[in-house]
């Protein structure tokens, strides 16, 4: 077990949440024990790790202890509304749940057969051997698209990430292989069989219109869907009025989170997000 900091007898928490964190056991630059002590010092008193797909991270870490921040244990399963991926928070799990496991080894052999599919449409457009070179970028078992990105900036075929998933790997490019993940209802099912809450992330970021954005949220809510994030990263006021607006229309939770992935990303490090607004409830109430 790896030592984290420890501030005190009697534990008590700063008030800033951030629900939403990577660590490279999915896409994220840092190991969790030094994601854990970047939140501490970013005044983090209640953070989420959630990767992409998978719960590894926390086999290294011991959430029961007294550390002078508060863990919630979380995933973001990857899953396709209207062939439109989509991402769905799932936090406050047992980790030692039977449908969590079920869930995440489901995810997992599909990432798996996406990577080779992904190798393969690569390969029809000229990149040899691109499954080898993720492998070598991807300490962690759980290969995703920003593995590819880097290794076809470190070939030299891109300038940067963002240009990797604009020509190659983001939405209608080779590398956006759909229909692979649990569909949305499964998804919802296995967070609240582990005892979790289940939170629509990033609503804006699928850049659907107002009425599909409201098609989403019913069928999300039909699932068994309790929450949205209101606040993901550093976002602007009229956003954040306008998710909290939804919330109480929809008569859902808020959830807030950084989706912090790496430092340096000044829109997205942690703890550095605004707060809820008053009139949205958060979903750590119902914990
Ligand atoms: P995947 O889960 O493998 O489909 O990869 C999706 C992840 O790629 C997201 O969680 C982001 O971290 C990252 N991503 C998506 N679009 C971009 C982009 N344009 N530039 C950089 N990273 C991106
Ligand atoms: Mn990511
Ligand atoms: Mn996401
Ligand atoms: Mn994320």
């Amino acid at each position: 077990m790896i030592a984290l900091k420890y501030t005190g007898k009697k534990m008590s928490y700063s008030m800033i949440y951030d629900l939403h964190s990577h660590t490279n056991f999915s896409d994220g630059l840092l190991d969790p024990t030094v994601l854990i002590n970047r939140a501490i010092t970013m005044g983090v008193g209640t953070l989420a790790i959630t990767d992409h797909d998978t719960i590894s991270a926390f086999k290294n870490i011991d959430i029961k202890n007294n550390h002078s921040i508060k863990i919630i244990p979380g995933v973001e399963f990857s899953t396709s509304w209207k062939k439109i991926n989509v991402h769905i928070l799932g936090l406050n799990l047992q980790l030692e749940s039977a449908a969590l496991k079920e869930g995440v080894n489901f995810q997992k052999e599909a990432r798996s057969r996406r990577a080779i599919m992904i190798a393969e449409k690569l390969n029809d457009i000229g990149f040899k051997e691109s499954l080898e070179g993720v492998f070598n970028i991807a300490k962690n078992e759980n290969i995703g698209r920003p593995h590819f990105a880097q290794y076809l900036v470190n070939i030299g075929a891109v300038k940067n990430i963002d240009q990797a998933f604009r020509k190659y790997l983001g939405a209608g490019k080779p590398g956006d292989i759909k229909n692979l993940w649990a569909d949305l209802p499964q998804i919802v099912e296995w967070i609240k069989e582990a005892g979790g809450t289940a939170v629509l992330a990033h609503p804006k970021k699928y850049r659907l219109t107002r009425t599909k954005l409201k098609d989403l949220l019913d069928d999300f809510i039909i699932a068994g869907g309790q929450a949205i994030e209101v606040i993901s990263g550093n976002q602007n006021p009229e956003i954040t009025q306008d998710l909290a607006n939804l919330c109480l229309e929809k008569n859902l939770l808020a959830s807030c989170g950084s989706d912090f992935h790496r430092p340096g990303e000044v829109w997205a490090e942690l703890g550095h997000i605004p707060k809820l607004p008053s009139s949205c409830e958060p979903v750590w109430n119902n914990w």
